[in-house]
Order: structure tokens, then sequence, then C-alpha cells
């Protein structure tokens, strides 16, 4: 199969691989966006959020946690985005599931993040509350 991050998973493509275990691996993130942006997949190929196999899913958050705590005792940024994308308008552009650890140095990112922010506008309760019913309903019926 013609997957970079499979290709990675069993070796067969070099990367700067941090961490692995049975379940899920880290590498360096060939394009970073900061110093240390890392990424963790799965070691088998899922495609995303609503594929993956739970168990996978904890051990790549697991090692997640693993490699934001040394980005943070090495480099001391002054914060850390998890950033995971699902689909190709979400921004999926490799589709294996992975989770990136981006670093945040200064508040450039910040400052994109507020205009962002500022265009989003505050609605009303009542155009929350048909959505919220919806979702409540169908997380019962899964029960
Ligand atoms: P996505 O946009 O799918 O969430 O992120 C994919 C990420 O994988 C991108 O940031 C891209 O730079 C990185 N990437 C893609 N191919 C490779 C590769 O072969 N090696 C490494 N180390 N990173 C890759
Ligand atoms: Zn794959």
């Amino acid at each position: 199969m013609d997957c970079p991050f499979c290709s990675i998973a069993n070796h067969s493509t070099g990367a700067e691989i941090l961490y692995e275990t049975d379940e899920a691996i880290s590498f360096l993130d060939h394009r970073p966006i900061a110093k240390g942006h890392a990424l963790v997949a799965s070691k088998a190929h899922y495609h995303d959020i609503y594929d993956i196999k739970l168990e996978t899913l904890y051990e790549v958050y697991r090692i997640a946690q693993i490699i934001s705590r040394v980005l943070r005792d090495l480099y001391r940024p002054e914060g850390v985005n998890l950033i995971q994308n699902n689909g190709e308008n979400a921004g999926q552009t490799v589709f294996h599931f992975h989770v990136h650890i981006i670093p945040r140095y200064d508040s450039a990112y910040n400052k994109v993040l507020e205009k962002v922010a500022r265009k989003r506008v505050q609605v009303d309760e009542s155009v929350l509350a048909p959505i919220g019913n919806h979702i409540r309903e169908r997380l019962k019926s899964l029960r």
C-alpha cells in the first residue's frame, strides 16, 4: 500500500523516530511548523477518528502526552497544540490516523487564532438547544 505513515511505521521509509510501541509511533514532522513539531501515528493503517480502534487511540494519546511533556521540559514552549485532522476539508493530507504535537514559542500564532475567534458570532441559546437535543438523543440511543 502506498501510505507514507505505513512505510514509516514498518521502517521501510526513514523518519526521525522519537518513540514507538507495538500500537503507535512518534516521529518529527518533515515540514515542521515549529521546533519539535512531532506526529504520533497508529502503527496499523486507520484512516481517521471514525475507524480507529479505541485501544489504539488511547495508545496514540498516551504517547502524545509523553512527547508533549518532553518537549515542554526540553524547549520550554509557551504552549502546545494537539491537532488531529479528519477529512480533506479539515486539512487532512495523509489519510493514516495521526496527531500533531506543535509547541508554540511566540504569540504570532495566537494572533491568527484571535482573528479567527473575533469573526465568530455568539449565537442564541435557541440555536444551540436543538443541536444539543439532537446530539444527546443520538448518544442515548448508543448507550
Ligand atoms: P495532516 O495535514 O494530514 O494532518 O498532516 C500530515 C503531516 O505529515 C504534514 O504536516 C506533513 O508535513 C507530514 N508528512 C507527510 N509525509 C511525511 C513523511 O514522509 N515524513 C514525515 N516525517 N512527515 C510527513
Ligand atoms: Zn498507512
